[in-house]
């Protein structure tokens, strides 16, 4: 998902024409959807390495431009909830108005960055008319002339710092983390040490809704929700601590999320239980990070965490792509590294290739390593494509789907994992006839 940029102001300060300059090169994305009027409302932009979503807000105004408070309203109300940057868009020919400063005190109460910008400078002359608009009290304002071009470059080079960082991650909602493993392993004290303990006073009455149950935070400008965790303090303040009612929690919060984070006893390692769990995480198609905690107790030389790694492997086949990392929520050793991790492998997860890029890299895969004969038939892929995400999903168009062995579509999903990054998440391949 790209950032979302949107320009609020007055009817007539200039919106629509700061819009179409911006877009100019790129296509209107909701051009040809049915339904949806034809302003270009929305739009692709791009400057520099960085790619973002352009609203012009003033399109969705009412054809009446009588009701002006409510209509600014509705469009700043757009914008705060649409919206990752707001550019705040003046007329420097007409000069500061009351509008204005009504927009400004509407938009100031919500906390998303704000960029100020007047337009119809068309000539450096005309720069002076500027200093009026300071009187709102800020630090920077840009002048443009949207008809001539004059300070968008300087406009653009301001958006794209101001974004937020971080890819998809940080642009999509949270991420949604189930905290699993057995009883005892440590679940309460990874989400206690990575929530702080004023978050310990948190709601804990039983039978309370989702939401409270679920425990949204952020780290900078990383936000999580974290799954059924009240369900997790709960369930111990009772006393219910069968391993079975363990996996049955276990298998309802991996349903909800986008990354499980499996923890594991460094004493037990790899129990049936774990297998179980571990098998349900790849059958849903959820990303994962297997942490084995209480690293602190384990007595260590060089060859412990191979050994650890190696046994870990055997015993959760179905989660071979899931990173491991050794940590202690007692201690918070690498508690911060599994939330790295956990960013990392959400990333992989909703991850998204282009099918040229994808077709050319898989053209090679399969010069380099063609199918065998299988069942009398040589397997000939002719066109990937990937059709979803979370967990990657691609549809691969053959010959003949009876004629690819699953170690050849393990080939594809290793080449296509290690080319495109996606570590930590399961890949899934479709084969079908070609029509
Ligand atoms: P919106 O209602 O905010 O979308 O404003 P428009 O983009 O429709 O522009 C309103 C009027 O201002 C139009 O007549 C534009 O030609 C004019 N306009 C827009 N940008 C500039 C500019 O940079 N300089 C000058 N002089 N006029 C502009
Ligand atoms: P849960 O049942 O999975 O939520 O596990 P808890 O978080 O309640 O932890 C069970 C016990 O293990 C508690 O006594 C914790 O203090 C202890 N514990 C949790 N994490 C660690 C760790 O990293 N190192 C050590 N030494 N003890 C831990």
């Amino acid at each position: 998902m790209n950032p979302v940029v949107a320009i609020v102001g007055r009817p007539n300060v200039g919106k629509s024409t700061l819009f179409n300059r911006i877009i100019r090169t790129r296509k209107a994305i909701v051009e040809d959807e049915p339904g949806v009027t034809r302003d270009r409302n929305y739009g692709e932009a791009s400057w520099g390495d960085r790619s973002f979503t352009l609203i012009d807000t003033g399109g969705f105004e009412p054809v009446s431009r009588e009701r002006l408070p409510a209509q600014i309203r509705e469009q700043i109300q757009l914008a705060i909830e649409e919206a990752d940057l707001i550019i705040f868009l003046m007329d420097g020919k007409e000069g500061l108005t009351p509008a204005d400063e009504e927009i400004d005190r509407l938009l100031r109460a919500h906390h998303k960055p704000l960029i100020y910008t007047v337009n119809k400078i068309d000539s450096p002359q005309h720069e002076a008319r500027v200093f009026d608009f300071y009187s709102l009290g800020v630090d920077r304002i840009f002048p443009v002339s949207a008809s001539h071009g004059y300070g968008v470059e300087e406009l653009l080079d301001e958006i794209t710092r101001a974004l937020p960082r971080g890819g998809p991650v940080v642009d999509e909602e949270r991420i949604r983390v189930a905290v699993v493993g057995r009883p005892n392993v440590g679940k309460s004290s990874w989400i206690n040490r990575v929530l702080g303990q004023e978050r310990l006073l948190v709601d804990d009455r039983p039978g309370t809704t989702r939401d409270a149950i679920d425990t949204p935070f952020a780290i900078g400008p990383r936000k999580y929700l974290l799954i059924d965790t009240a369900g997790i303090r709960r369930k111990k303040k009772i006393g219910l601590r069968l391993e079975k009612y363990a996996v049955v929690e276990a298998l309802k919060s991996i349903d909800r999320c986008d990354v499980a984070l499996l923890l594991l006893d460094p004493f037990e390692k790899v129990t049936e239980q774990d297998a179980r769990i571990g098998g349900f995480i790849q059958e849903k198609g959820r990303a994962c990070v297997i942490a084995v905690n209480k690293w602190d107790q384990v007595k260590k030389d060089n060859t412990t965490v191979k050994t650890y790694t190696e046994e870990i492997r055997q015993g959760l086949k179905h989660l071979a792509y899931a990173p491991i990392v050794f940590i202690s929520a007692l201690t918070g050793q690498r508690v911060r590294k599994t939330l790295d991790l956990i960013d990392q492998v959400a990333t992989a997860h909703q991850k998204r290739v282009g099918t040229s890029l994808l077709n050319t890299f898989v053209r090679e895969a399969v010069e380099r390593f063609p199918p065998r004969v299988h069942r009398g038939k040589r397997g000939k892929i002719y066109f990937v494509t990937q059709a979803s995400t979370k967990p990657p999903t691609f549809v691969a168009f053959v010959n003949d789907p009876d004629a690819i062995h699953f170690s050849y579509e393990r080939y594809l999903i290793n080449q296509i994992r290690e080319r495109f990054d996606f570590q930590g998440t399961p890949i899934r391949i479709y084969f079908r006839p070609r029509g």
